[in-house]
């Protein structure tokens, strides 16, 4: 279907972003939900369209189940409206919430979650020859239905000419050695996800970014570059299989660094494809959707108030 900005009724605030805002919208005429992303960008024409372009190439990401699905982009008044699928939680939410009613989060839930996304992240290499840059559990979504799937595919690669360039400081870093010392020239590598994987599976397993945060964003790139790699603190009861699978995938070398098929091929992975006494939607039910209204299908009535955009 065709969708105009117009046709777009707000109905709630899903969340906020260094780029912008994400809104769950419905299309007025379908009934479509869907989250929209606006971001603010100065870009010019020239480079609105090319994005564009490049952006439709995640259409061809549909026939992939760990893919977040891409509805569509548009420029509107120069804002860029990216409409995808709609997830109950991110994985950021998912796991603060959890430490916050006293649960941590279980191996079973990283291996299955773990493999989601490589499973995700080696499709769009090996099919459509596309990386990620921009790994970290606020673009890791989750469903009631205990589906994981990514999101943001390759939109931080199309923003670094726009005003989205400045924010990047305030982050905390998932980006690898080589990214910050490395030679600018030096392609991007499938392996820079790897590593932002690791340092995100360390985050939701100890409940704290492994960067300390009381440092400021430069020394801890200094940190990363510097020191040697977080790991999983060996007291915590994760098994060796998954300790060793974050210790590959947080080598400090990326030449050392395995890529998706052979991560896919190790024990922890194999543990996470067979087992079936865990299951992701119960957990992720008990744990979060208990808290959050079931609002996916709610329509705009005049009680909520819902706004209209143009
Ligand atoms: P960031 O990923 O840097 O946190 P974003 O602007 O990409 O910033 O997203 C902001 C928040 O919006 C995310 O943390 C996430 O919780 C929420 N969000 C983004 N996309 C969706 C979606 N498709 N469905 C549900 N929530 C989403
Ligand atoms: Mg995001």
């Amino acid at each position: 279907i065709e969708i105009a900005a117009t046709d777009l009724i707000v109905l709630e605030e899903l969340g906020k972003g260094g780029y912008g805002i994400v809104e769950k919208m419905q299309h007025r005429q379908s009934g479509l939900i869907m989250a929209v992303k606006r971001i603010k960008s100065s870009i010019n024409d020239q480079s609105q369209k090319q994005m564009l372009n490049e952006l439709d190439a995640c259409r061809r990401s549909d026939c992939c189940p760990q893919m977040v699905r891409f509805y569509g982009a548009m420029f509107r008044e120069g804002d860029v409206w990216i409409c995808m699928e709609v997830m109950d939680t991110s994985l950021d939410k998912f796991y603060r919430h959890a430490y916050k009613i006293g649960k941590h989060i279980p191996e079973p839930f990283i291996g299955k979650m773990a493999l989601s996304v490589i499973e995700g992240l080696n499709f769009m290499k090996e099919q459509l020859n596309l990386i990620h840059r921009d790994v970290k559990p606020s673009n890791i979504l989750l469903n009631r239905h205990g589906q994981v799937k990514i999101c943001d595919f390759g939109i931080s690669g199309h923003l670094t000419n726009s005003l989205a360039k400045t924010v990047q400081a305030g982050c905390k870093p998932y980006m690898p050695p080589e990214r910050i010392d490395g030679e600018t020239k030096t392609a991007y590598d499938v392996r820079a996800d790897v590593w932002s994987l690791g340092i995100t599976i360390i985050e939701i397993a100890v409940g704290t970014h492994p960067y300390a945060n009381w440092k400021t964003p430069f020394e801890q790139l200094k940190q990363v570059v510097k020191e040697p790699p977080p790991k999983l603190p060996s007291e915590s009861g994760f098994s060796a299989d998954c300790q060793f699978f974050v210790k590959r995938c947080l080598e400090k070398n990326y030449a050392d660094r395995p890529k998706y098929p052979e991560l896919l091929a190790m024990p922890f992975m194999e543990m996470a494809r067979n087992e079936k006494q865990f299951s992701m939607a119960r957990f992720i039910n008990e744990t979060v959707l208990v808290f959050i209204p079931h609002t996916s299908l709610h329509y705009p009535t005049s009680e909520n108030n819902p706004k209209m955009f143009f």
